[in-house]
C-alpha cells in the first residue's frame, strides 16, 4: 500500500465538513481539519480538528513543514478571503498541492429584483435610502456599516450570542443555525414585517432558503459580490475535491 499522506482541510463550510466525513475512511489519508475557532460550539466532523488562526501565510507555512502535511484543501467561505490567500502563499513556498473547493455562486433568476454592491458600506447606503424593516444575514463583524441608522430596524440572525450586542440603533436578534428551508424563512420573514434582506452570495443550498423565500415573496436583495478567488487549480463539488485527493495519492 501507498505511504498515508495527511490531509489538512481549512473548513468551516458544510462542504469542507461533508469533504471530511467522507475521506474520513480512507487508510491513505490522515485529516486534519482546521477551524478559525469563532464559534463557540462548532460542528466537528470525525477527524482530528485544530482551532485558532496559524499566525498569517509564514505561521502556516511553519505549521505545513513541521506537521508534514502533504496535501492541502482550502474550503473555506468564498469570503474568507485572507485565509485563502495565506493558504495559496503558503503552500507555493512548501511546495504542497493546494485545491480550492468553492460553491458555485448564485444567480438572480428572471424576475429577482437583486442590487449586488462591493461592500457593507454600499449596502447600508442602500438601506438607508430605501427600507425600514431589513433581514440582515452578515457576520456580526459586518454589521458595523449599518451602525448609523436608527431610522431602520434590523433583524439580524447569529448562529449563537456575541459577547457583544450588535452596534445598531434598532434591532432584534434571531439565533439559528443552517441549513435553512425556504417556507421556514418565508414564515420568518413575513412574521417580522421585512422588506428587504442584505446577504453575502455565499452560494450553496445551505442558505439558499433565504434567497428562495425573497424570490417567493417578492421582496428585494441587497446582494454582496465576492471577492477575487484566489488562482489555483478550484473545483465546485465535494465529489470533484475526492477525485483529487484520489489522484494525489495515486489511487
Ligand atoms: P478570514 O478573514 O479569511 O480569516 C481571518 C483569519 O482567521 C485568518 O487570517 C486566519 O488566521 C484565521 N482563519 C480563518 N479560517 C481559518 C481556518 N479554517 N483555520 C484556521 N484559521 C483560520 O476568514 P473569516 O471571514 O473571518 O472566516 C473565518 C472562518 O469562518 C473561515 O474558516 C470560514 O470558512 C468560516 N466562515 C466564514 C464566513 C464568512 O462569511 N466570512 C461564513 C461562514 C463561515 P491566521 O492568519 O492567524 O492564520
Amino acid at each position: 500500500m501507498t505511504k498515508s499522506k495527511q490531509l489538512l482541510i481549512l473548513g468551516g463550510t458544510t462542504e469542507a465538513r461533508e469533504l471530511a466525513e467522507r475521506l474520513a475512511s480512507n487508510p491513505q489519508l490522515e485529516i486534519v481539519y482546521s477551524l478559525a475557532g469563532r464559534t463557540r460550539e462548532p460542528e466537528f466532523p470525525p477527524a482530528e480538528t485544530r482551532l485558532g488562526g496559524f499566525g498569517g501565510a509564514e505561521g502556516l507555512e511553519t505549521y505545513l513543514r513541521e506537521q508534514g502535511i502533504g496535501l492541502v484543501i482550502d474550503a473555506t467561505h468564498p469570503f474568507a478571503a485572507n485565509v485563502s490567500r495565506h493558504a495559496r502563499e503558503a503552500c507555493a513556498k512548501a511546495g504542497l498541492p493546494r485545491l480550492t473547493l468553492t460553491r458555485p455562486a448564485w444567480r438572480p433568476e428572471p424576475g429577482d429584483n437583486w442590487t449586488e454592491v462591493g461592500d457593507t458600506a454600499e449596502a447600508a447606503g442602500l438601506v438607508r435610502k430605501n427600507y425600514r424593516r431589513v433581514f440582515v444575514t452578515l457576520g456580526r463583524l459586518e454589521l458595523d456599516a449599518f451602525a448609523g441608522i436608527p431610522e431602520v430596524w434590523f433583524l439580524v440572525r447569529m448562529i449563537e450570542p456575541g459577547a457583544t450586542p450588535a452596534p445598531l440603533a434598532n434591532w432584534e436578534q434571531v439565533l439559528q443555525r443552517g441549513p435553512f428551508d425556504r417556507e421556514a424563512e418565508k414564515e420568518l420573514m413575513t412574521r417580522h414585517g421585512i422588506e428587504a434582506l442584505v446577504a453575502k452570495n455565499s452560494g450553496g443550498r445551505a442558505t439558499y432558503g433565504k434567497i428562495e423565500a425573497a424570490r417567493a415573496l417578492g421582496l428585494p436583495i441587497v446582494i454582496l459580490r465576492r471577492p477575487p478567488p484566489e488562482p489555483g487549480e478550484t473545483v465546485e463539488s465535494v465529489e470533484e475535491a475526492e477525485a483529487w485527493v484520489s489522484a494525489h495519492l495515486g489511487a
